[in-house]
């Protein structure tokens, strides 16, 4: 009797190479392998007909490689499961557990504001809040029950966090100052460690705010689109009038006496701002942010400020220009601030593989001032996607598992061949339902540009990881919500 022997098949992989370094970014698990020129003559081996291990080993062997070498290259490939079983299956993420344990908390303080940004998505042409009816503020008592929600159902984890959110989250500053006393008293009852952040536009900081933020270490984040023509262009208060000259002042205070974390700033790219490097420069060396972010405005298609095409080519050749700055800059051991590429990077080092593309309804929820608990900041007071109420018995477990299900990796088809799934799985569920109305729609808008992104971030990753691999070790501490 004959044994049927099965010959081998290739895993899936997103293979890369720098410095002569050949890499594989393993899809189905998320880790990055720098392969042996063996192993990659496997790889080469098998892509040109199938062949058993044993007959694998023996190509091998036949062109010049030392027999220990093969069968550790086989091995090596066997356990990153760059090659496998033909009749294996595709491997998806599996199910979050039914009980994922909470672990940030983003309380909307207040749905109003004291600008009129265009491109707002919680006012906007776009908007999915429905507010008519519901406090403009948040009280104490829907703040204390946010925060006990937290709490009770964030067991089991050490680290807890809130960001503090709006409309304009400065305009319920008071209603900050008591929460952070109250949670500060909670976590430490509950043996947790919490901390803060928050959001602002920046035009009401104040000297005694930001004494409070500096004596809390809270971490600020300033909504600003650049140079004052660019910020201008949208930013703007009800009469037209644009923030800039407002808040310039009042931000370059914040930076220059919080000295407890670093400040970040956020920018929205719209089809009238797109001069990525232009803006960056401006915030990181005249403002002295630490980190500078960009994201595309969520819009739906044909929206004035939506960005058109052309333009989204234009700002991806930007994008690699900074990010080919910041490698430099980190193989030199310094600090770009560059933070769409550090965020991509520790994701990266991470090795994550997400189910979902973000935490919202997962380990993060956000709460707006009527109590009501949404998936995340972007869809609180929208009543179609309300996952219960503080006050009123607090997440709904039917409707969480409803969001997250339609937002699983495994329900995307269009992504199970993608290369970038670990790090996108079908990308915001918010700018999702914007675009096509549906939370768990693949954002496939955006697909090759999150390719070409998640391509040049593997690249910067592994040059780094030749040339200065201790750079990476800061991202041990900058553990990506998971
Ligand atoms: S949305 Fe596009 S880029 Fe993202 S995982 Fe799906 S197919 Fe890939
Ligand atoms: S990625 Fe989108 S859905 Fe997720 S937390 Fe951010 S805004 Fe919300």
């Amino acid at each position: 009797m004959t044994a049927t022997v099965t010959p081998l098949s290739l895993g899936e992989f997103h293979e890369f190479r720098v410095e002569s370094v050949d890499f594989l970014y393993l899809v189905p698990s998320g880790g990055i392998f720098a392969v042996s020129p063996a192993g990659r003559q496997a790889i080469l081996l098998l892509r040109e007909q199938p062949l058993a291990a044993d007959e694998l080993l023996a190509a091998l062997i036949d062109r010049g490689y030392a027999k220990d070498d093969a069968e550790e290259a086989i091995r090596e490939l066997f356990e990153a499961r760059a090659i496998r079983d033909p009749r294996g299956h595709q491997d998806l993420p599996q199910e979050p557990v039914a009980d994922f344990p909470l672990q940030s908390l983003v309380l909307n303080l207040t749905n109003q504001c004291n600008l009129s940004c265009q491109y707002c998505y919680e006012f906007g042409e776009d908007k999915v809040a429905t507010p008519d009816g519901k406090p403009k503020f948040m009280s104490e008592t829907v703040a204390k029950a946010s925060v006990d929600h937290l709490l009770a159902s964030s067991q089991g984890r050490r680290a807890i966090h809130i960001t503090f959110f709006g409309g304009e989250t400065l305009m319920n500053f008071p209603l900050l100052k008591w929460v952070v006393h109250y949670a500060l008293g909670k976590a430490k009852e509950a043996g947790q460690y919490l901390d803060f952040s928050l959001t602002t536009n920046g035009t009401l900081l104040s000297p005694e705010i930001i004494d409070f933020l500096v004596e809390h270490s809270i971490g600020v984040t300033v909504s600003m689109d650049g140079p004052k023509e660019m910020h201008d262009a949208l930013r703007v208060y009800a009469n037209g009038k644009g923030s800039y000259d407002i808040l310039a002042p009042k931000v370059k205070s914040l930076i220059q006496k919080h000295n407890t974390r670093p400040i970040a700033a956020r920018v929205t790219l719209t089809q009238q701002v797109t001069s990525v490097k232009e803006i960056f420069h401006h915030l990181r060396n005249e403002f002295g942010f630490a980190e500078v972010g960009f994201a595309p405005v969520t819009a739906a298609p044909k929206r004035l400020y939506t960005i058109e095409n052309n333009n989204m080519d234009r700002i991806f050749e930007q994008f690699k220009e900074l990010a080919v700055e910041y490698r430099d800059w980190a193989i030199a051991g310094r600090m770009h601030g560059f933070s769409n590429v550090s965020d991509t990077l520790a994701e990266l080092h991470a090795g994550i593989n997400k189910s979902h593309p973000c935490g919202a309804g997962l380990g993060l929820v956000g709460v707006g001032p009527s109590g009501d608990i949404a998936p995340c900041h972007r869809f609180v007071d929208s009543d179609a996607h309300a996952l219960g109420n503080v006050m009123e018995g607090g997440l709904d477990k039917g409707k969480q598992k409803e969001f997250l299900d339609k937002g699983h990796i495994g329900a995307k088809f269009d992504c199970h061949s993608c290369f970038a799934r670990p790090l996108c799985a079908g990308g915001c569920h918010h700018e999702a339902f914007v675009r096509y109305g549906d939370t768990g729609h693949p954002n496939l808008h955006f697909c090759d540009w999150i390719r070409g992104w998640t391509d040049l971030c593997l690249n910067i990753y592994g040059e780094i990881a030749v040339k200065n691999p201790a750079f990476l070790d800061q991202f041990e501490q900058r553990k990506p919500l998971q």
